[in-house]
């Protein structure tokens, strides 16, 4: 059965199409935090920051069928939804940011935010960690270490390492601020020495697929600064922090205390229909509009602000963004109590959580260990999976609606599959 679906994926859809887990799972049904495959085996999504409010939630579809059933058009004939949707949301943003335009992925965003950063600038120059993914449009993914382009990365791109909590940038774990910074003035430097000049830096607030390093609040504080003397923006991409993940703020950027030119959104926005969102403050909206335009056909229709709005209005009617906060301080406390030999760190941000292996000393990643790690898990009916340059971190990011009777289940089960799973170099 499996084997079957695979063959067939592979002629319809062509060679390394990339699946989850040695024995791909596939779903057919999803309620809440649970999901079910084929055979009814039921797991618990300990995974999935997409459906933020819990799959299917009755109030998101409820909203979805109804638009859909009344009107979906583009954004070129007037309707409520969206703009009803850009001032909730815009609400929950300080930092001057008041003003949204609406795509349908993060990757979109993102594009438009580096374009943003040109238009206020004149100047192409764009930074971004070592070890990241901000999506995959070409000029997205030109930022993304992982597969390098056709031809080698462009001149206008500059990587810095990515802040590591066991390996810091720098040497010290005191001092990786301000070496991360000097790292950032450093590829400004060679950016205009190269004659392309600065635009800004896009970051993960929280540094997600870096591996959830744990960092400070004021962190980039000294990055920030070096951003602003050279006159370039900072991008905040919150596709993965945004939405109370973080607990005990709605953004990753306050959660560490930084103030960004623009912001970019995605995956949690609409629990699972396909939104994203780039938003920005007037002044930096009015240079793009004047040097881009731009129309999305899909990007803001009514049907998509509809879910939207609705995923705002269970996360407050539900006290979500609370929950992560509680059930976050519960996951850390059993997370750091647990005991493993290869066992080097445990780090949250809100309702994401890391627990990183590793074989000696010299930090060399237990890669091959936490791949058998997270198989024993989806054994046992767990979905989670792996993040981090050496693939050696345990990535446990539920929906929002997680609640402490599934964490403790969850940590049972990884005691359990700690115990039985064997260390072999
Ligand atoms: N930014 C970050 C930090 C992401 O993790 C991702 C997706 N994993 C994206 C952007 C791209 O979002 P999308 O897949 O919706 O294009």
């Amino acid at each position: 059965m499996t084997e079957d679906m695979l063959a067939r994926r592979a002629r319809l859809m062509g060679p390394n199409v990339p699946t989850f887990y040695r024995n791909p799972v596939h779903l057919v049904r999803g309620q809440g935090v649970w999901l079910w495959d084929a055979a009814g085996k039921r797991y618990l999504d300990c995974y999935n920051n997409v459906a933020h409010v819990g799959h299917c939630h009755p109030r998101v579809v409820a909203a979805i069928a109804g638009q859909a059933a009344v009107l979906n058009t583009h954004t070129r004939y007037l309707h409520d939804n969206v703009l009803d949707y850009i001032e909730r949301l815009t609400g929950h943003l300080g930092h001057g940011i008041s003003q949204a335009i609406m795509t349908c992925t993060g990757s979109e965003a993102n594009d438009i935010a580096l374009r943003m950063a040109q238009a206020v600038t004149g100047k192409t120059g764009i930074i971004a960690t070592d070890n990241t993914y901000h999506g995959n449009t070409a000029a997205v993914s030109a930022l993304s270490t992982r597969r390098p382009p056709i031809g080698g990365y462009p001149g206008h791109v500059r990587f810095v390492p990515a802040p590591d909590s066991l390996r810091p940038v720098g040497g010290s774990v005191d001092g990786q601020a301000q070496a991360f910074a000097a790292h950032v003035a450093r590829a400004i430097a060679e950016l205009e020495a190269a004659g392309h000049g600065f635009s800004g830096m896009i970051l993960c607030p929280v540094f997600a697929n870096e591996g959830l390093p744990a960092v400070a609040p004021g962190f980039l504080d000294p990055t920030v600064a070096v951003i602003r003397k050279a006159g370039g923006l900072v991008i905040a991409d919150e596709v993965q922090p945004g939405f109370g993940r973080v607990g005990s703020h709605f953004w990753g950027h306050d959660w560490l205390g930084f103030a960004p030119d623009v912001v970019t959104v995605g995956k949690p926005m609409a629990n699972g229909h396909p939104v994203g969102a780039v938003l920005a403050r007037p002044d930096v909206m009015g240079a793009f509009r004047e040097a881009f335009g731009y129309f999305n056909t899909f990007g803001g229709n009514p049907v998509s602000a509809a879910a939207c709005l609705a995923v705002l209005d269970v996360m407050a009617d539900e006290g979500l963004q609370a929950q992560a906060a509680t059930v976050s301080a519960h996951v850390m406390d059993r997370m750091r109590a647990l005991r493993h030999p290869l066992l080097a760190e445990v780090r949250g941000a809100g309702l994401f959580f890391g627990a990183e292996f590793v074989l000696d000393d010299a930090m060399t990643p237990a890669t091959a260990f936490v791949a058998d790690l997270v198989e024993a898990m989806v054994a046992r009916g767990f979905l989670l999976n792996r993040i981090g340059r050496g693939a050696n971190t345990l990535k446990i990011r539920p929906p929002l609606v997680f609640s402490l009777e599934n964490a403790d289940s969850l940590i049972d089960a990884l005691e359990q599959a700690l115990r039985e799973t064997p260390v072999a170099a």
